[in-house]
């Protein structure tokens, strides 16, 4: 059976027990402002390697540690470069991950055995509270199962891990509802995933900063070793997801005559809009994802949404957006939940 306390009602209780938990080498389920995360001491490696079998995730995937605060990186880095200082004094604590080569402190199952090590302080007070009271550094990754939309509020990690882990601390839904963005620090600095911590955000600080070229499209074979998380099928409701971009009256029109197509199969299919096109879709099964001029309420919604129509569908018809911004992060997230089976009208 898996415990769930609210750390809105209990915030000391919770996370004290949570804590008692992590100190064990057992698995905490707990919010952070991005999505959820499933923790574990990050220096042992037997706990570890618990959250790769409750998320069935493969071994060569790596986690970031997460941190209570920005000294922290000192024993988890080889040394800590003068770049990553202004990162972590803009951003920190924040939805930021920074990428540098590893300490010898650090196990292999973290790592997946690549030299450098991904390390996170995050806003949320809860996960803060837990990772301090835990006195070491917290292993987490999604707290879904491998390959499912991340979760966003503590009803979804139940859906995926009831009875696989002890404990989810329940903070309520998630800030931004989408994963940190992954910065990595070796070589030039390289954006390997997009989070709500933007590419425009970053090079107004450190100046130019690379885009990893998996974001947009499947990942390369010569790319696998860089960004390993990305070699995977992510975010994936179990529903067909088809995605259409470009000016926005022409997608809704394209979205219509698929909802046509697809409904004259005899396939039940919903569309995920936007506040800008929901009137073209009056009297279809739809649903408002957010609002394409503030792409951070498309993000917000995203997972949560493909959790909740994957109950009622077989078919998703998603509309893109403008990637600048946190808009690529959106497209980052939807395009990989689709499999990259998307339109360009
Ligand atoms: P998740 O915790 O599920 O959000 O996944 C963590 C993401 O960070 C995955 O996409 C990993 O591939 C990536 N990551 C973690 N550590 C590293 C690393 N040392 N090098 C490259 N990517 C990493
Ligand atoms: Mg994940």
């Amino acid at each position: 059976m898996t415990q769930v306390i609210s750390t809105i009602s209990q915030p000391e209780a919770g996370t004290s027990m949570g804590a008692e938990l992590i100190k064990k080498g057992e698995l905490v389920a707990f919010p952070t402002e991005t999505v959820y995360g499933l923790g574990a001491n990050g220096l042992n490696a037997d706990a570890v390697e618990k959250i790769f079998i409750a998320k069935g995730r493969p071994n060569d995937n790596p986690l970031i540690l997460h941190v209570a605060k920005k000294s922290d990186v000192k024993r988890l880095w080889a040394h800590v470069p003068k770049i990553a200082n202004v990162l972590m004094d803009t951003f920190w604590p924040g939805p930021l991950t920074l990428i540098f080569n590893r300490a010898d402190c650090v196990p292999n199952a973290v790592t997946a055995g690549l030299d450098t090590v991904a390390v996170r302080m995050p806003q949320d007070k809860t996960a803060r509270m837990l990772i301090q009271k835990s006195d070491v550094p917290i292993a987490a990754p999604s707290a879904n199962l491998s390959g499912k939309p991340s979760p966003t509020t503590a009803r979804h990690v139940l859906e995926d891990m009831d009875g696989r882990i002890p404990l989810i601390l329940d903070g309520g839904a998630c800030k931004y509802g989408v994963e940190s963005t992954v910065l990595s620090l070796v070589g030039k600095p390289t954006i390997l995933r997009p989070g709500a911590v933007t590419r425009e955000m970053l090079e107004a600080v450190i100046g130019q900063v690379e885009l990893a070229g998996s974001i947009l499209s499947p990942l390369k074979e010569r790319e696998v070793a860089l960004s390993p998380g990305m070699k995977y099928k992510h975010y994936a409701p179990t529903a067909q997801v088809i995605v259409v971009c470009g000016e926005p009256r022409l997608v809704a029109k394209r979205i219509l005559e698929l909802y046509m197509q697809t409904t004259i199969k005899g396939e039940v299919c919903e569309i995920a809009a936007t506040k800008q096109t929901q009137n073209f879709y009056r009297g279809k099964q739809y649903s408002v994802m957010g609002d394409r001029d503030d792409p951070m309420t498309l993000c917000s919604n995203l997972f949560a949404l493909l959790r909740d129509m994957d109950t009622r569908c077989d078919v998703i018809l998603a509309e893109g957006v403008d990637t600048s911004g946190s808009g690529l992060a959106f497209m980052n997230r939807l395009l990989r939940a689709a499999g990259f089976s998307v339109e360009y009208i």
